[in-house]
């Protein structure tokens, strides 16, 4: 089948038996994000306003060590510190982070040199573009390091989050004290849906395409 939305996401082409539909619907469920999210309803007015460059992903400030700074431990267990949140942000979460997982905790601690490698790492990896100042929101590949895959959050008191869903920025440097600023694209990749599933997601732009019988 060669459709709009194949082109629209460098597919070539789809082959599928007569009785199975394409279907492009919101992810409920990602591999390789990064441990970063954005809080919904700030994403929704971003989006809304059509004002989705530049949003902060992870906060700055110092050399804090106890205030919230935005980094979220993927893997449910609290103190996992700066090495696993250092390997997630550069190579993405191994596991599968899914709508209505447990609540996950977010780590103490700005961490700005452990981000700082991490991102300038991912930053630098892109090697499209060039001559244009590599992938940015208004050209970009998505598979390119610099598209981060993130949570898209509630927040549960100061030492929580709950997912939301899931959305994508393309990375755009780090600052100086630690904050990581990306612009909002949307995201298409394969994936399997289930008809209960995607009736409960929200749109936020990351999206998977997939067979349903
Ligand atoms: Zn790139």
């Amino acid at each position: 089948m060669d459709s709009f939305f194949a082109k629209t996401v460098g597919i070539n082409s789809f082959s599928f038996s007569r009785s199975a539909k394409a279907r492009i619907t919101p992810a409920t469920q990602v591999n390789g994000a990064a441990p970063l999210g954005v809080e919904y309803s700030q994403l929704m007015n971003a989006i809304s306003n059509n004002n989705t460059k530049h949003i902060y992903l992870k906060y700055g400030g110092g050399d804090g060590t106890q205030g919230s700074y935005g980094a979220i431990d993927l893997d449910g267990v609290k103190s996992g510190g700066a090495s696993d949140f250092t390997s997630w942000l550069e190579y993405g979460y191994s596991g599968t982070l899914k709508i209505g997982d447990d609540l996950l905790p977010v780590e103490k601690g700005n961490m700005a040199g452990p981000t700082a490698s991490s991102v300038s790492a991912r930053y630098n990896s892109c090697t499209h573009f060039q001559g244009q100042g590599g992938c940015t929101a208004e050209h970009y590949v998505l598979d390119c390091p610099r598209v981060l895959k993130v949570l898209v959050i509630e927040k549960i008191g100061n030492s929580y989050v709950k997912i939301k869903g899931f959305a994508a920025f393309v990375l755009e440097g780090i600052g100086e004290n630690g904050e990581v600023q990306g612009s909002y694209i949307k995201y298409f990749e394969s994936g399997s849906i289930s008809n209960g599933e995607y009736q409960a997601a929200q749109d936020y732009g990351m999206y998977h395409i997939g067979l349903s019988e």
